[in-house]
């Protein structure tokens, strides 16, 4: 059987990539992998729509956003955490582990944050030191306005810090444009590379916080993490520790892939295949859990009549279709399938084509043919 992946992370890679990491490991301090550092930034640079340096950094996605927290709010400081599901608590609970206070702004699962909450919510807190804010809330599917956030943060004080992770190189995110202060990703969701890198970008005013707080009394208690020393690399297209060099070369090559295909084609690109994924969801029965969904992933709620665990190991085993279901209280309740990155419109379709020939034999009847055609449909007026 031939696996397919359709997780929203890890992703699949592309071929010329996995060729890249075949490859013997090399020296990292060389004027060859500088040259590669400094191709890598500048294509970062496009893939984030800012002029600021994106820092590279050996971790999972996790680890840039615990830099992002660690370097701009001191011990006792303030955050307006804007929560929709799982990874809007991360953000929340690496606030707690630095001592930050958190004020939470949470939605229920499914919904995104309104702009005009965290209006309010800076109102009541002007004191607040950052914003955090999830672009696509992986874990239900929903889309945050991160535009109109930045539109509120950017009159005010706070610095908003936005997880990118499976949203960035999926959906419209211009962080010079609409004044995002700082956005994470990490590589193995739209970039198209296996786990292993997390990139960080900040803006001039989040770099003035930064270098302001290590100079202030209460200095950033992380080493690894310390984005000066980044930065400082960066200048001469260096790193401070050993990077995983073998996946930065990989990385080359993947967003070369983006460049010669332009982020906004590949915004519309994954637009288009959303909207096709979503077609889906009427003839299979199912209920979409977003009510505004991102385009990198598509969840559908399924009926409690279906065991949402179950479903996931024959979708696997008799149809080698790996999707991802809910974790936590989604547990067993949904199944998310991931159309972001080196994934196309024929494996989504795939996977639509499983789900008709699957639900039935967990007693959920679908009509054969109804949920692809309508896909199909969808697709191809998005043409
Ligand atoms: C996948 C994902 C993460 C997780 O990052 P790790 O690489 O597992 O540390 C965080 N946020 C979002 C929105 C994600 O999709």
């Amino acid at each position: 059987m031939k696996p397919r992946l359709l997780t929203p992370g890890p992703t699949p890679t592309p071929e010329e990539t996995l060729l890249e990491l075949a490859r013997p490991v090399t020296f990292h301090r060389s004027s060859q992998f500088r040259a590669i550092i400094k191709e890598v930034t500048a294509d970062l640079q496009y893939i984030f729509c800012t002029t600021q340096p994106v820092l590279t950094i050996t971790a999972s996605g996790t680890g840039a956003m615990e830099a992002a927290i660690a370097n701009t709010v001191p011990v006792g400081g303030k955050a307006i955490c804007l929560i929709s599901g799982r990874w809007g608590e991360r953000w929340r609970n690496i606030c707690k582990a630095f001592g930050v206070t958190v004020v939470e702004v949470k939605v229920p699962y499914g919904e995104s944050v309104p702009p005009e909450a965290l209006a309010a919510a800076l109102k009541e807190h002007p004191d607040a030191a950052i914003v955090t804010a999830t672009h696509s809330e992986t874990a239900t599917g929903a889309r945050n306005d991160i535009k109109g956030f930045a539109a509120i943060t950017q009159a005010s004080s706070a610095l908003l810090i936005v997880d990118g992770i499976s949203g960035l190189g999926v959906m419209e995110c211009r962080m010079d444009d609409w004044g995002v202060d700082v956005v994470v990703t990490g590589s193995q969701k739209a970039l198209m590379l296996p786990p292993g890198l997390a990139f960080i970008s900040l803006s001039p005013r989040a770099w003035t916080r930064v270098d302001s707080l290590y100079q202030g009394p209460s200095t950033p208690r992380t080493f690894y993490f310390d984005l000066r020393k980044y930065r400082d690399n960066l200048a001469g297209n260096d790193t401070p520790f050993t990077p995983a060099n073998t996946l930065v070369r990989a990385l080359r090559l993947s967003l070369k892939r983006l460049r010669d295909e332009g982020i906004e084609n590949c915004w519309k690109r994954h637009a288009r295949m959303a909207r096709a994924a979503r077609a889906a969801a009427g003839p299979l029965g199912l209920e979409l859990l977003a009510k505004d969904p991102a385009d990198g992933l598509t969840v559908y709620k399924l009926p409690e009549t279906v065991d949402g665990v179950a479903i996931l190991g024959v979708l696997e085993k008799e149809y080698g279709i790996r999707v991802a279901g809910g974790q936590d209280t989604l547990k067993g309740k949904i199944i998310r399938l991931a159309h972001m990155g080196y994934i196309d419109y024929f494996e989504v379709l795939a996977a639509v084509s499983a789900l008709e020939m699957v639900l039935p034999k967990f007693g959920h009847a679908v009509q054969p043919g109804t949920a692809v055609s309508a896909s199909q449909r969808a697709f191809s007026e998005g043409a």
